[in-house]
């Protein structure tokens, strides 16, 4: 086979490849575009997660007549004339592809004028072939639209992920982008519906809470990080806002990072941020973070990656630490009152979670056929219980021995003495197991949980809670909560399912939300909400409250472990206890 040069169209769809891999890439590149055209307003409107439509709006400088032709045309860029420019962009786009790219794999339709120009022009093209080339009327500003993307590459069709995922990446996109730009005007319709919409005030903080939702920013504190200043005169600067250290999650997707106004992934750069919290984290928790971090253009390169969501510093170290210490500097100061806090309760408590975990079979736990206190216990009158039982009601059985509460330690665990020794029982884990088993029992009979009217709170979330809630509205209304749409991305709460009515509702719901975006069933859901509103380790509960909570997991199914399974009851035999003196 001779060697031949590709013909053009087949290496604008090879380089297309490269940049344009989904529909949010192509949101990404026209809303860099847009930016920087020096748009203040971008609408960007989508059809079926992109698939059909991509369309993207701005108020920028327009193209002029000669040059649309070129914009669509592969390596045509305004922004780099001499590869000297690379060293010290300052631009988002930069490789001239992007337009060609997208119009080589889709249909596009292009309609600008440049704010010098008294008319504006419309290009059509297909496949990258151009179909239409018109003077128009239009206002000052572009219009991009893309429609039935990769339609002439099935192969890449094909390898879309989900709906759902390719809505959740663009909306990060356009979030992350009205976040780097607060004094632009972003909106973003799905399908006709506004989802998102930032103020274009300038003002960072204004974004933020748009993003992550009201009852997160409450929890978030401010990183105005001290100028570094480096060699030649430039200096580093990293501001934002990061979580408090009881603000949480299992990784670290939370932590988004801008450099130079550039969303970038760097992994290193979120270990920084984590990192700062030290030991203020459980193992295995990240914090959330929206970082702003100004460096001097000469000493980051931004050319690495086709898509440019990749940067490369000269020097790695001195961003690492510039990050990790803006982030200490305001964690350090937040997290003292917490600790101290915990503290207060006891020291006990303290020593009884740093202890590794005993393990119930270490400890001869048995309550089965040796123990005679376990026999399944012959239920005779009602003189043990409070909870009085009709005749034909089925008898609730007993599931433990009758034990007697002796006292509570650490205001965490209560001690009590059985037929054969002494049990610990931990409060939060017994309750959220007996919590859970009522709950499943109500909805053995009712469609519902029992649920409690509040006063109505109106509660801003985030674009991804809105997701959770509008997908599962179901399961929210099974737990009991009612929520009606009241604007974008803002609910009113109504009523709450009673157990957590007297509660922090709002983080209660939060944290229900926060799970509902991991696609869980409604069983572990259901988990989730009997530990929110079980009585948690640190309070002090009376004799009368720790008696009934005894009364209660003595009737409860499988009361040795939490519906998740951790330990609730060690038993220590008096057998056991009666050795250790003995040696
Ligand atoms: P790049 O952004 O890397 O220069 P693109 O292919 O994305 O390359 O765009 C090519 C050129 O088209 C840009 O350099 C710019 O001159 C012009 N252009 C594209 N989109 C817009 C827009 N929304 N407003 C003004 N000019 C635009
Ligand atoms: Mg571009």
């Amino acid at each position: 086979m001779a060697i031949r040069l590709l013909d053009d169209r087949v290496v604008s769809q090879i380089a297309a490849g490269e940049v344009v891999e989904r529909p949010a890439s192509v949101v990404k590149e026209l809303v860099e575009n847009a930016l920087d055209a020096g748009a203040t307003f971008i609408q960007i409107e989508i059809a079926e997660s992109g698939r059909r439509r991509i369309q993207v709006n701005d108020d920028g400088t327009g193209i002029s007549l000669d040059d649309a032709p070129l914009a669509v045309t592969r390596h045509a860029t305004s922004k780099l004339v001499s590869a000297d420019d690379l060293s010290h962009i300052e631009t988002l786009g930069f490789r001239g592809e992007a337009l060609s790219s997208i119009a080589a794999v889709s249909r596009l339709t292009l309609t600008s004028r440049h704010r010098d120009d008294e008319v504006g022009l419309r290009l059509r093209i297909e496949g990258g072939e151009l179909l239409e080339q018109a003077k128009v009327g239009a206002p000052v500003g572009t219009m991009i639209a893309v429609e039935n993307l990769f339609f002439n590459t099935p192969a890449r069709k094909k390898f879309l992920k989900s709906d759902t995922t390719e809505k959740r990446v663009i909306n990060q996109i356009v979030m992350n982008y009205a976040m780097a730009y607060p004094h632009v005007r972003f909106v973003l319709l799905h399908d006709d519906r506004e989802v998102f919409r930032s103020p274009g005030t300038g003002n960072f903080a204004d974004v933020v809470v748009k993003v992550v939702g009201l009852s997160q920013f409450r929890q978030m504190v401010e990183v105005s990080g001290q100028d570094v200043v480096r060699g030649h005169g430039g200096t580093i600067r990293v501001r934002g806002f990061v979580s408090e250290p009881n603000l949480n999650r299992k990784d670290r997707t939370r932590i988004t990072l801008f450099v130079n106004g550039r969303a970038i992934q760097d992994s290193s750069l979120s270990y920084a941020v984590s990192q700062a919290y030290h030991t203020l984290l459980p193992k295995g928790r990240y914090p959330y973070g929206v970082l702003l971090i100004q460096v001097p253009p000469e000493i980051v390169d931004v050319n690495v990656h086709p898509t440019k969501a990749e940067v490369r510093f000269e020097d790695a170290s001195v961003i690492f630490s510039a990050v990790q210490r803006a982030v200490r500097d305001v964690i350090i100061g937040y997290s003292q009152p917490s600790l101290a806090n915990r503290r207060q309760h006891s020291d006990y408590n303290r020593d009884w979670q740093d202890e590794p975990r005993l393990r119930a079979s270490q400890l001869d736990f048995d309550f089965d056929v040796s123990d005679p206190a376990n026999q399944p216990f012959e239920y005779g009158g009602q003189s043990q219980s409070s909870v009085e039982e009709g005749e034909d009601q089925p008898q609730r059985v007993r599931t433990l021995p009758v034990l007697r509460v002796l006292g509570q330690i650490g205001a965490a665990y209560i001690v009590t003495e059985g037929p054969a020794g002494m049990y610990l029982i931990d409060q939060h884990g017994a309750h959220q197991r007996i919590l859970y088993e009522s709950f499943k029992a109500v909805l053995d009979e009712a469609d519902t949980l029992v649920t409690q009217p509040i006063d109505t709170q109106t509660i801003d979330v985030s674009v991804a809670e809105n997701q959770a809630i509008q997908a599962h509205d179901e399961m929210l209304k099974r737990l009991g909560f009612e929520l009606e749409s009241f604007g974008i991305n803002t609910y009113a709460l109504r009523s709450v399912p009673v157990e957590l009515a007297h509660g922090d509702v709002i983080s209660g719901l939060a944290h229900l939300l926060e799970k509902l975006q991991e696609r869980i069933d409604f069983d572990t859901l259901l988990m989730h909400l009997a530990d929110i509103v079980a009585v948690k380790r640190g309070v002090i509960l009376s004799q009368d409250d720790m008696q009934s909570l005894i009364r209660e997991l003595e009737y409860t199914p499988s009361p040795k472990f939490d519906a998740f399974g951790d330990t609730v009851i060690l038993h220590f035999s008096s057998e056991q206890i009666a050795r250790q003196f003995r040696t």
